[in-house]
């Protein structure tokens, strides 16, 4: 089974603005060297969310829920405590994240979950809402190889 991470990034991004009526953007990271046995991390500063899974911990979809929700938690309580009310607000947002992500429809397509690129080293797929379509740009020729050496 494949996980919809962008699609989740973009329910994620919806459930903030409902709830605290601020476009704020989200990004999802997966680390595996998070230390002291936490699941998931989150930071805000500004409008910019950073959520860091740990990949020990988050291997399946009901975990991701789980951990996505209790983190957006905190950024829609605005604390990084977790009083009841926490946990209260974890169990709403991950009811609307797995409603949202189930329904399926509504948001834009921006991914379909796209397949890898087919190479894998510093091969970048797009990961852009409305970027090109990945026939096209899959097909595309590749040129400009970098004739210099020593430089990146
Ligand atoms: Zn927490």
């Amino acid at each position: 089974m494949i996980i919809q991470w962008i699609r989740l990034k973009e329910i994620s991004e919806k459930i903030l603005f409902e709830a605290i009526s601020q476009r704020l953007a989200v990004s999802l990271h997966g680390s595996t060297d998070i230390d002291g046995g936490l699941r998931a991390a989150v930071d805000r500063s500004g409008s910019s969310v950073n959520i860091v899974l740990n990949l020990l911990y988050n291997k399946s979809l009901p975990d991701v829920f789980a951990s996505i929700a209790h983190e957006l938690a905190h950024v829609t309580l605005g604390t990084s405590d977790h009083p009841f009310a926490h946990d209260i607000e974890t169990r709403r947002v991950s009811d609307r994240l797995r409603e949202e992500y189930e329904k399926g429809g509504d948001l834009p397509a921006s991914e379909a979950e796209r397949r890898p690129p087919a190479g894998v080293d510093g091969d970048r797929g797009s990961t852009r809402p409305g970027g090109p379509n990945p026939e096209v740009s899959g097909s595309r020729p590749r040129r400009s190889i970098p004739k210099k050496k020593g430089r990146r």
